[in-house]
């Protein structure tokens, strides 16, 4: 098995679509500089304003096809029909040099990652109640009422995951979520181990030499 035992702190989000997670996520990067979203490839076609290599990497099925074949992704799914997966390298290279690094997948990614790194905290993201999540799904505007109740039946599926997750946000008052996730965050840096890697010339001065 691989060493997975990098510095930086690696946090994983998932949620049944229409839960509030990207905006969650985007709002404790407006605040927390110190974590970032990994940037995933997929097969699905650009949405509105969204551009190549912010969002995702948009790619081909035969390109996807043969990144996976190469073990280019850390973790890879099939979601609501269109393929998606994280690069392997970028998240290494993030958490090698100390940095946090924030996964915003589904829960069969999720699940991937936790064996590969069972370190990594797992944060999953639910609406207060089915009539909510609808609701939430419909004020969007963006699918139709197929998708609509498409989305709300993998959803089923979705939520019956949760348990496998460390922590669970229920997504009530966006603000009150969000100082959810922020704390989960900041708790997860002060670990010992955590602490120990990131301070370490504190961890020198106080003579504790114990390997990291
Ligand atoms: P959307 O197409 O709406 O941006 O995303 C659809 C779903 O795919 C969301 O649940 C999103 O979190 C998930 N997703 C995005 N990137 C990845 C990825 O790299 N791996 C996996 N497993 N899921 C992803």
């Amino acid at each position: 098995m691989q060493n997975t035992d990098f510095p930086g702190n690696l946090y994983v989000v998932a949620a049944p679509s229409g839960a509030g997670k990207s905006s969650l996520v985007r709002a404790l990067m407006e605040v927390d500089s110190g974590v970032r979203a990994s940037i995933s490839h997929t097969t699905r076609a650009p949405r509105g304003q969204e551009v190549d290599g912010r969002e995702y990497h948009f790619v081909d099925t035969e390109r996807f096809a043969q990144m996976a074949a190469d073990g280019q992704f850390l973790e890879w799914a099939q979601v609501h029909g269109n393929r998606y997966g994280t690069s392997r390298q970028a998240v290494i290279d993030r958490l090698a040099k100390g940095e946090d690094a924030l996964l915003e997948i589904d829960y069969q990614g999720a699940l991937q990652v936790k064996q590969i790194f069972p370190q990594a905290v797992l944060v999953f993201v639910m609406p207060p109640s089915w009539e909510e999540l609808r609701a939430r799904l419909e004020r969007r505007g963006e699918d139709s009422t197929d998708t609509i109740e498409q989305r709300l039946l993998n959803a089923r599926t979705e939520l019956a995951q949760a348990k496998s997750f460390d922590y669970v946000i229920i997504n009530e008052l966006f603000e009150r979520a969000l100082f959810d996730l922020k704390t989960i965050v900041h708790a997860q840096r002060l670990k010992y181990a955590s602490q120990r890697r990131a301070k370490a010339d504190t961890f020198a001065a106080l003579h504790i030499t114990d390997p990291e």
